[in-house]
């Protein structure tokens, strides 16, 4: 894990840990209800769930514009908790044709002429953006690829593709929700570059994409 991932991960657990206690103090206005909240939700593991996941989300969002910077930080405490969560719980055990590699639009190249949307294989692999590179890993892999243009559309291939987990590109602000919103189907996301900006010609590290598709699914004959 990256240093700023280390962080927000650690970040994330220590909300998560506090942040039920908050709220029990806010409601009776007895002190001891802090500490005796957050001794409960740790001793039951409830602060790793999915639904304090996304009520942190939603209180640190608004904290974490105020503070200003890129107002990433609610989502990257969710890209960061969450992925490791999924890596923790299914590394190593989900068959490779039960994973969904999820790529946002914004990775093809703007000016390149082949409709990609609606089937990837479309792409000639030119070597111009990642999406070519991607193809040849879901082949080298086997798992399933889907290329969504907004939320509504990676919502439908999560719901058509019936993936056991899903990996995702997209940027923080994308992706954070997004993870969110596939809940109950796991998800390890890994953030894109936009050197020419937000939702053109954007980047992704390619051998990242394979190294989480290498931790999370299962390797036939062999150990992770
Ligand atoms: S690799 Fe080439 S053909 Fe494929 S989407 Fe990118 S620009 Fe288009």
């Amino acid at each position: 894990m990256k240093h700023n991932s280390l962080f927000h991960y650690h970040l994330g657990l220590a909300f998560f840990s506090l942040f039920p206690g908050v709220i029990a103090l806010l409601i009776t206005h007895q002190w001891y209800w802090f500490p005796a909240t957050v001794v409960l939700v740790n001793i039951l593991g409830l602060f790793r769930t999915n639904m304090f996941l996304a009520l942190s989300f939603h209180v640190l969002k608004p904290i974490a514009g105020m503070l200003g910077g890129e107002g990433f930080a609610a989502e990257e405490m969710v890209i960061t908790l969450g992925s490791e969560k999924t890596l923790r719980r299914f590394g190593g055990s989900i068959p490779a044709e039960r994973i969904l590699l999820l790529l946002p639009h914004c990775l093809q190249k703007h000016d390149c002429k082949h409709r990609i949307t609606f089937n990837p294989y479309n792409c000639a692999r030119c070597g111009r953006c990642p999406i070519g590179a991607l193809l040849d890993l879901a082949d080298r892999t086997g798992v399933k690829i889907a290329i969504a243009t907004g939320g509504t559309l990676a919502r439908r291939h999560i719901k058509e593709l019936r993936p056991l987990a899903v990996v995702a590109v997209a940027c923080p602000r994308d992706l954070g929700q997004g993870m969110l919103d596939a809940n109950p189907v796991p998800v390890v996301g890994v953030e894109n570059s936009r050197p020419a900006g937000d939702c053109l010609d954007t980047q992704v590290d390619v051998l990242a994409v394979e190294k989480t598709i290498n931790r999370l699914a299962v390797i036939p004959g062999g150990k992770n």
